[in-house]
């Protein structure tokens, strides 16, 4: 009896295995967790501008090659990805900090078998010897690396070639060398030179974050920038550097004809301080007739940029608002002549938010969204109010938020 219930146990485990089998023949090797995308952008919408588009771009970044985290090729990546038309990749000349740890990871192929030290691309002071290194790396190759990866992924990015002359000394600070031929050409102990050789090769300069490394954060000239800017080497200053933002600078744009610029002077990832707070990356709104080189340095030396940081527009108060009022359609819908008072529509057609105050009260005007608003009669005047607000995410000389009027069922 024994014997025959081993049998049938036996049996049946095999019958088990059999369908166990069977119905693990039937699952995938392998699935999707979700559709695949090879890519996403976010395209930020903006309006055309007295005839214009207007190109996103950032004019500061940089990769490992001097002191960042990611390479050339992850900052293109980035860029497209976060909606940029236009991209300058510019590591710092004199610090090369990252190839310490290069070094250390390579010290079996030097000869000793030890780590190397690191060197600077382009000397801080002169050698004793009084003799000129020049540059010890090749910057171009930098370039050309974010232009391989370019080309490769069919991003279609505007890559602007630059770098960022830094001496860490009181009177002088950061500046970016932009649209430049030949890197590795540019270098001289004397700044100023540097700019000079900029300008040979068609470039432009422009003053980053102006506060850093000034006395008690001051962004006031220094003697060194009187002269400096006094020749008209600088041609550009960052108003805004990443979330920092240099209110004075707006008035030394206007006064001086320098172009604004916003850019991140990213060490890091966009995601990492921009995505997690919800805004954009900060950024230069260039109004050009295409991205071209030539078209986007020509906006450029015609002052047609705004800066977006942190959900704020700045800039030059009539820019600001011909581009508030290509972003916002506006249309008459009622009117209450007994109360004397109009009610309008506001659409916004862009990416950005705007935030219209209107006496006491505050509009949020989210992206792609409209809001019912009524203006009645001036006290005084008797006379019907226009759609008029501050806006109070919009700033324009000294620290100021601009009035707008909006233009009402325009075509
Ligand atoms: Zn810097
Ligand atoms: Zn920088």
């Amino acid at each position: 009896m024994k014997k025959i219930l081993l049998i049938l146990v036996l049996l049946g485990g095999g019958i088990i295995n059999t369908n166990a089998q069977s119905a693990q023949d039937k699952v995938p090797h392998r699935v999707q967790t979700c559709p695949k995308i090879g890519s996403e952008r976010t395209e930020i919408i903006l309006p055309q501008v007295n005839g214009y588009n207007i190109y996103k771009g950032d004019f500061h970044t940089h990769s490992m090659y001097s002191d960042a985290r990611i390479s050339p090729k992850g900052r293109v990546m980035e860029a497209w990805s976060d909606g940029l038309d236009i991209l300058a990749i510019t590591d710092h000349y004199e610090a090369r900090e990252n190839e310490k740890n290069l070094l250390k990871v390579l010290a079996k192929y030097s000869e000793d078998g030890k780590p190397k030290k690191s060197l600077s691309a382009a000397p801080y002071s002169k050698p004793k010897d009084g003799s000129d290194p020049g540059v010890m790396a090749d910057f171009n190759a930098i370039h050309q690396e974010a232009v391989s990866e370019n080309r490769w992924a069919g991003y279609n990015l505007l890559l602007i070639k630059g770098c960022e002359f830094g001496r860490n000394t009181n009177d002088k600070g950061h500046f970016n060398a932009l649209f430049v031929k030949d890197l590795n050409t540019l270098y001289s102990y004397n700044l100023e030179d540097s700019f000079r050789k900029v300008r040979e090769q068609g470039g432009i300069v422009i003053h980053n974050h102006p506060s850093y490394k000034r006395p008690k954060g001051s962004t006031d000239k220094s003697e060194w920038d009187k002269m400096v800017y006094g020749e008209g080497l600088i041609k550009g200053v960052e108003v805004a550097n990443g979330y920092n933002f240099y209110p004075r600078m707006v008035r030394r744009c206007i006064e001086e004809k320098l172009a604004m610029f916003g850019n991140t002077d990213e060490h890091r990832f966009t995601t990492y301080r921009f995505g997690s707070r919800n805004v954009f990356r900060t950024m230069t709104l260039v109004f050009a007739k295409e991205c071209t080189e030539e078209a986007i340095k020509k906006a450029i030396l015609d002052c047609r940029t705004l800066v977006y940081s942190g959900g704020c527009v700045i800039g030059e108060e009539q820019l600001l608002s011909d581009f508030l009022n290509a972003s916002i359609h506006c249309q008459q819908v009622n009117e209450n002549k007994k109360k004397g008072v109009r009610t309008y529509t506001l659409t916004n057609m862009t990416s950005f938010p705007y935030r219209l105050r209107q006496g006491k009260t505050i509009h949020e005007l989210e992206p792609f969204e409209t809001i019912t608003i009524s203006f009645g009669k001036d006290k005084n005047s008797g006379e019907m109010l226009p759609p008029k607000f501050r806006v109070e995410n919009m700033w324009h000389i000294d620290y100021k938020h601009p009035n707008i009027e909006i233009e009402i069922d325009k075509k």
